[in-house]
């Protein structure tokens, strides 16, 4: 048959940690916590399937989930969503960003992205028949030049993905980028998909510059959020759509055939447990102690760390070190010292290759004490 995408294969993340599998290795690349998620969490989905939560949630939705989404959410941003039309429960983050560009591109319409992006985006868009424009950031910092930004609208722009904490770098967007984005798009009819999956890892009192603070930019954008981040259980698949009622009209008629409905009981269960702040609100301070953990602890290797202000991912270059390709490096660097990571090239889709890797310290501190251990004998 004829690839619908070709060039693509299977994805880094997969890659690596099937890697740091077979060799035994740390895996400090996929991100994901290696620690339990709060007991708490697993009691309240074994109640919700003994109460007979095993068959089809609604479509959009657990109705409690919904309600208790908007109350997090007007809790945390004073911003009030509507949960019976502007809500939508997706099997996770990833879902509900290939849903949204569902509902929205046609073949020739074009999507910026911001490099190194997430995997899924380029992918998605090339399989809709869209055209991918790509804005390339750059190391240390990874910020925008937004008139550069402009230099890529064409009649065709449809819409751009934000990513704001950003995988891979852990750059943030500021106020002043969302003033600049808001000048921008201004009389235009350019959508936006924000990926907020990691709205709650922000570092050093830095405040998440949500979309949905900027009326201008809330009331055309698709809000991704992910549960798997937020309780630390990634396997569970579920996030959830945040979208004026328009586009939410138009993604649930994606979502109901795509999808239908997403896990019931777990659903229930995260209904009850985040109806309880103090379920989620500790969760940035968590992570920077990790973060502040990893970094002091690579201070002495011969790693050069770039900054991190969110997400639970950490960059490094490893060009004191070495010449080598970022993938060769990776490869290396888990084959002979026992720590998987992921080359940042791989959020390219040129594959550019800065010589930088990323490390997930989404992970106990045992194991990113052992994982530092090793490299700093690199
Ligand atoms: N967006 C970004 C930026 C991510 O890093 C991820 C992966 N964790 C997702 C979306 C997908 O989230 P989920 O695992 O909930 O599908
Ligand atoms: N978002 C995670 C990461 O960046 C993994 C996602 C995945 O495995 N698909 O590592």
């Amino acid at each position: 048959i004829q690839s619908k995408l070709p060039g693509v294969g299977t994805t880094i993340f997969s890659v690596m940690s099937k890697l740091a599998n077979e060799y035994n290795a740390i895996n400090l690349s996929q991100g994901f916590p290696d620690y339990a998620c709060d007991p708490k969490l697993i009691d309240l989905v074994t109640k919700a399937m003994k109460d007979g939560f095993n068959q089809y949630a609604p479509m959009p939705g657990n109705t409690a989930l919904k309600e208790n989404i908007a109350e997090k959410v007007e809790h945390l941003y004073q911003v009030k969503y509507n949960p019976e039309t502007e809500i939508t429960v997706t099997a996770g983050g990833t879902q509900a960003i290939f849903t949204a560009l569902a509902t929205i591109i046609n073949p020739g319409d074009e999507v910026i992205i911001f490099e190194p992006a997430y995997d899924s985006y380029a992918p998605t868009i090339k399989l809709l028949g869209g055209i991918v424009k790509t804005y390339e950031l750059t190391p240390p910092n990874y910020g925008i030049d937004w008139d550069m930004v402009k230099k890529l609208f064409t009649a065709n722009t449809r819409m751009i993905i934000l990513n704001s904490p950003q995988n891979p770098t852990g750059s943030i967007l500021s106020n002043q980028d969302m003033q600049a984005l808001v000048k921008l798009i201004n009389g235009t009819d350019i959508l936006i998909l924000s990926d907020e999956v990691y709205e709650h890892l922000i570092y050093d009192g830095k405040k998440h510059e949500s979309v949905m603070l900027y009326p201008e930019l809330r009331e055309r954008s698709f809000i991704i959020a992910s549960f798997g981040k937020l309780l630390h259980a990634t396997g569970w698949k579920l996030g959830y759509c945040l979208a004026p009622e328009k586009l939410t009209a138009e993604f649930r008629k994606v979502h109901q055939f795509n999808v239908f409905s997403v896990n019931s009981a777990m659903q229930q269960a995260i209904a009850t447990y985040i109806k309880a702040p103090e379920n989620y609100t500790g969760i940035a301070n968590f992570f920077q102690q990790k973060r502040d953990y990893f970094r002091n602890l690579l201070a002495e290797s011969r790693f050069k760390l770039l900054p991190c202000s969110g997400s639970y991912f950490q960059c490094a270059s490893y060009s004191d070190i070495s010449d080598e390709s970022d993938k060769d490096f990776s490869v290396r660097l888990l084959k002979e010292f026992g720590v998987a990571a992921i080359p940042v090239s791989a959020f390219y889709q040129k594959g550019t290759d800065y010589k930088i890797i990323r490390f997930c310290f989404a992970k106990e501190n045992s194991t990113l004490s052992s994982a530092a251990e090793k490299l700093r004998h690199v």
